[in-house]
């Protein structure tokens, strides 16, 4: 396959060559579950089953592996089955998992709920404080660091270059959920870091219409084996595949991919600074703000600061709902990484599961996905929430008095 050098090249090439049956531009989706022989064990291009391989699905695989400079990619149905497939890849009972603290509350279930009864142990760590993620190791135990940066909803920054140095020191691999970046912000694996993961469902697919998740690996080994060998056999003896529609929305969303991050820095950049002079607004939680504690490292290590913002409400919970509610062109909802914007309150919705624990969510955090949309339009419909949540938190405040 040919390399390119630029991220937008390689994002609408690689893996995407034309079709060399018919010519046709894009390659089309190979819409099978089996695949001919012309004898027994004879196959023509190396496909056999669509579990073991699909030509859509390599396609995107390709693409998405040149992208995050990684030696291999695997597309899964959702970002939790390659989660779930990395972890059965790479884990055994009685491992232990030092795990960034503010992450995906499906990501701390999954770890907990499933592979806690199969022997698999974790220790929540603050993702800012490398003492502390040093002093989570437990030798001869600890095979896995877990991270997300930015982290999910707190949009707080880890030090991935000292993350690195940290799991290799404890003899344990670096996975890092790159789902917030995107390859075009941020690649860890260029950092130290040895496996990404993705759920594809955000900025990758981009236009919220798929779900889907990928594991994109370096070139190295762990337990005797490459790890693209022991993820590659994971995804297909687990078979938590993605199917070939889904992995043809996501190519074509990741073609894209620098365009639309382009837009959502501007836009959710322009909102930061706008919504942190706005009354009733107590804390804006953005890196691309100079006062934010990671917006140096961000600098560093990244190129753009990405297109989610949380705020904090002064007036507490009740502010933070009905501002959530009150927005119309941001869609109430979960998830995020689509053109179109969205409002979330996390405490309640993605973070519902780790309500009520140490990792919960502030109760008066709202999260925003900032879509592609034009900018007036977008701070035109955050301000009349905002005026909403201050008349109604005002009204709640006087009734009280
Ligand atoms: C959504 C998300 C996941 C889970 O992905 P699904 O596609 O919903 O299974 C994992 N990590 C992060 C950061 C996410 O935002």
């Amino acid at each position: 396959m040919a390399q390119y050098s630029g991220f937008n090249t390689t994002a609408v090439h690689a893996g995407q060559e034309p079709d060399p049956l018919t010519g046709a531009v894009i390659p089309p989706i190979y819409q099978t579950s089996t695949f001919v022989q012309d004898g027994i064990n004879v196959l023509r291009a190396g496909h056999e089953y669509s579990r073991g391989s699909n030509p859509t699905r390599n396609g995107f695989e390709t693409q998405l592996a040149a992208l995050e400079h990684g030696t291999a990619a695997f597309a899964f149905a959702s970002g939790l089955a390659a989660e779930d497939a990395l972890l059965r890849a790479l884990l055994k009972p009685g491992d232990h998992i030092v795990l960034g603290g503010d992450g995906y509350g499906g990501t701390n279930r999954l770890i907990n709920g499933l592979l806690g009864p199969w022997g698999v142990t974790n220790t929540a760590v603050d993702i800012t404080d490398l003492t502390a993620v040093g002093a989570a190791v437990r030798p001869g135990s600890t095979a896995l660091f877990w991270v997300e940066t930015p982290s999910n909803p707190l949009l707080g920054i880890a030090d991935l270059i000292g993350w690195a140095r940290l799991a290799h020191d404890a003899g344990a691999l670096l996975v890092v959920d790159n789902t917030f970046a995107s390859p075009y912000l941020q690649r860890p694996l260029d950092l130290g870091a040895d496996v990404v993961v993705h759920s594809t469902t955000k900025y990758i697919g981009g236009h919220s219409d798929v779900l889907g998740g990928a594991v994109v690996v370096a070139d190295r080994a762990f337990r005797g084996k490459a790890l693209a060998e022991s993820v590659g056999y994971q995804q297909f003896a687990g078979g938590a595949v993605a199917g070939p529609q889904d992995c043809f929305l996501a190519a074509r969303g990741l073609k894209t991919l620098g365009l639309r991050m382009e837009r959502h820095n501007a836009n959710a950049q322009a909102l930061a600074e706008w919504l942190r002079d706005q009354p009733g607004v107590a804390e804006v939680l953005y890196p691309g703000l100079p006062e934010h504690p990671g917006h140096a490292l961000a600098a560093q290590q990244m190129s753009g600061f990405g297109g989610i913002v949380s705020l904090r409400f002064s007036a507490g919970e009740a502010a933070a709902r009905t501002f959530a509610e009150s927005t119309r062109l941001f869609a109430l909802s979960v998830s995020l990484g689509g053109v179109e914007s969205l409002v979330c309150y996390c405490s309640e919705m993605t973070h519902a599961s780790v309500r009520g624990t140490a990792l919960a969510v502030p109760t008066d955090l709202v999260r925003l996905s900032v879509g592609v949309e034009d900018l007036p339009d977008l701070q035109q419909d955050l301000a009349a929430a905002l005026q909403r949540a201050r008349e109604l938190s005002g009204r709640a405040v006087v009734l009280s008095a």
